[in-house]
């Protein structure tokens, strides 16, 4: 145990251990080992750091300008590029995505700071006309409060830059629980949070192995609003959660993202589009491009060009630059892809490419799977596999094509891929989902909207919108003549 790399939880602007002085591992993916150690918060640590949130949200952060804000979320956007190459690593251990996504990511992180740097000193009201002439009415955009910000374990400091950017740029507190498959980059970004100057139990992290924090802190009677990513389930169960408290609620859940493929579409682009769609990141991101809808003239052609990429994709170490797609990140989620593709073979499902574990490299490999012989009711086309299998399946027409697309609870993601700019729209206007890439898969940017309808989720992250989930409007009237009169004398 005395290799292991240790990390405190911040709360109250403190580093500190688990109230019972408790600890668990972090597993490293690709080894399989233990890697780090890592407070074991419990309810009591979530009680102290929605205190301490409180504290700070009554105290000098309450009183502080749109201005000053954005002032500190910059610097804060400054320190994430200068340690993107820390936090990337430890991201990679964490969960074995790979060195090179993450680095990406890390490096882009700051773009969202400033982003929201941006908008924290143009948060107005406005003044609204009244009937009666003696009333000036205008409104105030306030903070909602202090969040709860819960985060799955793909992509942990992305996913919660989303919620704490725009909840800082809004001037609420907040505190922040990370997965317990991969804690340690949410912990090790919270030292950043000191040194960008914000005053103690702004921002808090609390880290623990029971799925009982997350509980914890969801229903906490003293937190306002609860920001989520994750699955589904849970976020139902998040939702119960903040329905007690009659608190507002954003849910980012899983999804079941189709592409549809017309066939005077660019095949290669397509094929590109698909693989990144859904082998980058080994399958485990929310917008993972799951399902091929292709025209059945072109399936055959698509699905070797797919199957065909697939087969070069080199798996292997996430630090080794040459590397393309890393492990599943933990047992867990291995064992479950595994469960679904055999489910695929037992349903008749056909593998084009992959479709099992790859045990030559040791840790949780999967192989990049391309499956055909699917359908509309396979279970592999309905449920989330979060894993790198694309199923592909066919359409005749246009109309058969966005039927297929919306035949899931899910819409989260979607892609068109056409060369006819009439049918790209229209059908981009058709497809249910938060958002639909024309010839394009999987781009993100923190000034456009993202987030689903249906069991893909609730509400919206990223873009000038998002402020608003963060912001509470109050109105304000009044009386100009300064000749309020007694309510009960007429006339
Ligand atoms: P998960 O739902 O198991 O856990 C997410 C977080 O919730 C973790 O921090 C966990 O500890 C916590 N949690 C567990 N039980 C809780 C409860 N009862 N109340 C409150 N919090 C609780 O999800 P995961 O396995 O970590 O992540 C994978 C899922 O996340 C996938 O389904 C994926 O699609 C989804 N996801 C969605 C997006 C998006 O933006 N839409 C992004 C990434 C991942």
């Amino acid at each position: 145990m005395a290799d292991l790399e240790r990390f405190s939880m911040l709360i109250g602007g403190k580093p500190v251990d688990a109230l019972s002085g408790r600890t668990f591992e972090s597993q490293n993916p690709y080894t399989g080992r233990p890697w780090a150690l890592v407070p074991d918060g419990g309810p009591e640590d979530v009680d102290a750091a929605v205190s301490a949130a409180r504290t700070a949200l009554n105290g000098e952060w309450g009183a502080t300008t749109g201005f000053a804000r954005a002032a500190l979320l910059r610097r804060l956007g400054e320190l994430v590029g200068e340690n993107a190459e820390r936090l990337a690593r430890l991201e990679v251990a964490d969960s074995g995505k790979l060195y090179r996504e993450m680095i990406g990511q890390l490096t882009g992180l700051g773009g969202w700071y400033a982003y929201y740097a941006g908008l924290a000193d143009k948060i107005e009201g406005r003044q609204i006309p009244s009937p009666n002439p003696n009333y000036l009415v205008y409104t105030r955009h306030e903070p909602v409060g202090v969040v709860a910000a819960i985060t799955p374990w793909n992509s942990p400091l992305l996913l919660m830059t989303w919620k704490l950017a725009p909840a800082l740029a809004a001037g609420c507190t907040i505190v922040i629980k990370p997965s317990e498959h991969s804690p340690v980059s949410t912990l090790a970004f919270a030292e950043l949070i000191e040194q960008a100057g914000f005053p103690p139990g702004v921002v808090n992290v609390v880290s623990g192995q029971s799925r009982e924090v997350g509980a914890a802190l969801a229903g906490h009677p003293g937190v306002d609003k609860v920001a989520f990513t994750g699955s589904t389930a849970t976020g139902r169960a998040v939702a119960h959660a903040a329905a007690e408290n009659l608190n507002k609620v954003t849910l980012e859940l899983g999804g079941k993202s189709p592409q549809v493929v017309f066939p005077d579409a660019d095949l290669k682009a397509a094929a590109n589009g698909l693989v990144a769609g859904v082998f980058a990141a080994t399958g485990q991101t929310c917008m993972a491009g799951s399902r091929l809808i292709v025209h059945e003239d072109v399936h055959d052609e698509l699905v070797r060009l797919v199957a065909e990429r697939a087969s070069q994709i080199r798996l292997g170490d996430p630090n080794d630059p040459e590397t393309e797609m890393g492990p599943v990140a933990n047992g867990p989620q291995y064992e479950k892809v595994l469960g679904y593709l055999r489910t695929a073979r037992d349903e008749g499902a056909t593998v084009a490419y992959g479709g099992g574990a790859d045990e030559g490299l040791g840790g949780y490999f999967v192989q990049p799977t391309v499956l055909t012989g699917v359908g509309p009711e396979s279970t592999i086309v309905r449920e989330e596999v979060f894993g790198p299998v694309l199923s592909a399946y066919t359409f005749r027409t246009e109309e058969e094509a966005v039927e297929l697309a919306n035949d899931t609870p899910y819409g989260l993601a979607s892609a068109v891929w056409t060369k006819d700019v009439h049918r790209g729209h229209r059908v981009a206007a058709k497809i249910r989902a938060g958002t639909v890439w024309i010839n394009a898969y999987r781009v993100v940017a923190p000034s456009v909207p993202f987030g689903g309808v249906g069991l893909s989720g609730l509400g919206r992250e990223n873009g000038a919108g998002a402020v608003s989930e963060y912001t509470e409007e109050k109105a304000v009237w009044v009386e100009l003549s300064g000749q309020t009169r007694d309510p009960f004398t007429l006339g």
